[in-house]
């Protein structure tokens, strides 16, 4: 009698627990319950893209979110890959080395085509022009070009305004920072005496900024497109793929008209 007692006892606790055990496996792994876990990467595949959130207008913190051209195309092309895109802010001297090894998928940042560039990664087919400019002091001694030698220039390192200055000028008249917000605050500071960099950015920080001017020369015209790993011709083709559609349609187009109204 005391036994069947025990017994049912038993058998009681280890039916509570089993319950127990299988409700919980139930929550975690089952697929009535709609899970709270993240959609896997299996099922939505991300694209990751690095750039530097501080180049205005093609990536720029709006809030807590870096909207801007290259945001906004590249948001188009996931939508069009059916990936969900990420956008990681670093310095833009890390985007290729990140790209090379596979910690971004791709780098979208108002980059440069440049050959240089091409013996590390590919390109995507071109989706804007660039033009690099100098942001001089308002009313200071640099006129032209031709005021710039012995002077000491400002640039985002690792872009093309820091080689095409440190090429031309010698390392030890270029200040190089790690974007171009802090290059301009340079400037304004009175550490360098001007700022070489692309011309819509330029545009967007003379503007933020009392008392400093564009020189009207323009110092080199570039192509802007996306990059990506040697290696990564799958994804590349499938991009270039995405940005012809948006360019034959006028998607691409209607952001630039968004972000740099006709003047
Ligand atoms: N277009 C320049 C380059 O590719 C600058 C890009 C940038 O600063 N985001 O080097």
């Amino acid at each position: 009698m005391k036994n069947k007692k025990i017994i049912a006892i038993v058998l009681a606790a280890v039916l509570v627990i089993s319950v127990g055990v299988l409700a919980a496996c139930t929550k975690n792994g089952g697929t009535d319950e709609p899970s709270t876990e993240p959609v896997s990467n299996t099922e939505v595949k991300t694209l990751t893209m690095a750039t530097n959130a501080s180049f205005p207008p093609y990536e720029f913190y709006e809030g807590e979110k870096i909207v801007g051209i290259d945001a906004e195309i590249a948001g188009l092309i996931a939508e069009k890959l059916g990936m969900e895109l990420v956008i990681e802010d670093v310095e833009f001297k890390t985007i290729i080395p990140g790209v090379q090894s596979g910690k971004y998928d791709m780098g979208m940042a108002g980059m440069t085509v440049t050959d240089e560039r091409l013996e590390s990664v590919n390109f995507s087919d071109t989706y804007a022009k660039g033009v690099q400019v100098v942001i001089v002091k308002e009313g200071g001694d640099i006129k032209s070009l031709d005021d710039l030698e012995g002077k000491m220039i400002g640039v985002q390192e690792a872009t093309t305004g820091d080689i095409y200055a440190s090429d031309e000028f010698g390392d030890d008249h270029v200040t190089k920072y790690a974007n171009g917000a802090l290059a301009v605050q340079a400037l304004n500071a009175g550490k360098v005496d001007c700022v070489i960099i692309d011309n819509e950015p330029a545009k967007n920080y003379v503007e933020a900024n009392e008392g400093l001017e564009i020189l009207d020369t323009e110092y080199t015209v570039e192509d802007y497109a996306i990059c990506f790993a040697k290696e990564n011709t799958e994804l590349q083709e499938a991009v270039n793929g995405a940005l012809k559609e948006l360019i034959a349609d006028g998607s691409v187009q209607k952001i630039i008209d968004k972000y740099i109204p006709a003047e």
